[in-house]
């Protein structure tokens, strides 16, 4: 890890403690041996902290009491936020995540079948203004630290019901996790190494809006993450206006890197398609995008535009996205339309706005 974190050189005293929960193993390994302690107590720190949920360092009963003596000097050890939860119908779960400052984030629980989804949010607000989504109403209010990402997974586990477990993970709620990527790759890590959750990094996407540099290096460092990248639009015209990061990264910039991206031969891009009556949902676009992604191992995931109150767009006709669907697959792309959920709860995409609590 590149990120120079504080914390380690923090003297008991002089400065607040560091979050161990922020630290990789490299950083938490060093500290140790500077204390006069083997390598492998690191591990089981991280142990305690990642698969046994303990939330003091008195708990880590295996630790010599000198050296849990010297970690509390050292380190707080943040504790598992807590979250109000609205429950939607179709079993969907909305948690509105308080973080310790008065900010709040959501995350949202989807099952479907065997498959439970954590929607994940990295950012509290979002700074990238897309025109169809709630969330940038807010602006940007603040990174999450990577102990705060990885948070919503102790938060949402306590709400699945006996024998529910999360199996997979899509960073699609609020922010865009390639602007707070130091961060999101601390999170990564914590989530997908053997010293932390130990989950499966196929079962891990992250979702950009496009973000090319930091879309390369996610995938140089996290090769078997998923990516996902929100296109919406086949024209730099149109994306300038609905998603203005465009300006920075227009399409044909977007679409190169993704060709160049080290995808595995099995995996593909998937890109996000929000369906807006009108305004990009026309045939000839459809055919634009099978002419932009036609070289490419893309899949195309059509989202119909999820309504919140003052929004400038309508929802595409059922029928329309499945016009514009046959068009995609008679293009040769694998093209899904994404069912949503959570919409009575205000939990579908786009639909996350989650207010600082007043008093
Ligand atoms: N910033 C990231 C991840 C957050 S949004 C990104 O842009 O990908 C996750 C997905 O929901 C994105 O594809 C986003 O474009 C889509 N989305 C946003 N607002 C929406 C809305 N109102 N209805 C449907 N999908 C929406």
């Amino acid at each position: 890890m590149s990120e120079q974190l504080h914390c380690v050189d923090a003297k008991a005293g002089d400065a607040p403690l560091g979050d161990v929960r922020e630290l990789a193993i490299d950083e938490l390994e060093q500290f140790v041996v500077a204390a006069g302690e083997r390598a492998f107590r690191a591990r089981q720190v991280m142990g305690w902290l990642w698969r046994r949920g303990a939330d003091s360092f008195d708990a880590m009963s295996d630790l010599g009491a000198d050296f849990r003596a010297h970690l509390k000097n050292h380190f707080k050890i943040s504790p598992a936020p807590q979250a109000a939860v609205a429950r939607s119908a179709d079993g969907t779960r909305k948690l509105l995540v308080a973080l310790g400052d008065g900010e709040a984030i959501e995350s949202v629980i989807i099952p479907a079948g065997a498959r439970v989804t954590l929607c994940l949010s990295s950012q509290a607000g979002c700074a990238m203004a897309c025109e169809f989504c709630a969330t940038a109403l807010m602006g940007l209010h603040r990174n999450l630290t990577a102990a705060e990402i990885v948070g919503q997974l102790a938060a949402a586990r306590r709400e699945l019901a006996p024998g529910e477990q999360l199996t997979n993970y899509v960073f699609m709620g609020m922010g865009e996790p390639l602007a707070n990527y130091p961060r999101l790759a601390r999170a990564l890590s914590i989530m997908t190494s053997s010293w932390g959750m130990g989950i499966s990094p196929r079962r891990v996407t992250v979702s950009t809006v496009g973000l090319v540099p930091a879309m390369e290096r996610l995938l140089a460092e996290f090769p078997s993450v998923n990516l996902a990248v929100s296109l919406h639009a086949t024209t730099d015209e149109l994306r300038d206006r609905i998603a203005p990061i465009n300006k920075r990264y227009p399409l044909k910039r977007l679409i190169d890197a993704c060709r160049g991206l080290p995808i595995k031969p099995r995996d593909r891009v998937t890109f996000e398609y929000v369906m807006l009556a009108g305004v990009n949902d026309s045939s000839a676009d459809a055919r634009r995008l099978v002419r932009l992604l036609g070289q490419l191992k893309a899949k195309v995931n059509l989202i119909i535009f999820n309504p919140f109150p003052g929004a400038p767009f309508a929802p595409s006709a059922r029928d329309t996205v499945e016009g514009f669907q046959a068009i995609l697959r008679q293009g040769n792309l694998t093209a899904t339309i994404r069912e949503s959920r959570g919409q009575d709860i205000a939990a579908a995409c786009g639909q996350l706005y989650a207010e600082r609590q007043s008093g």
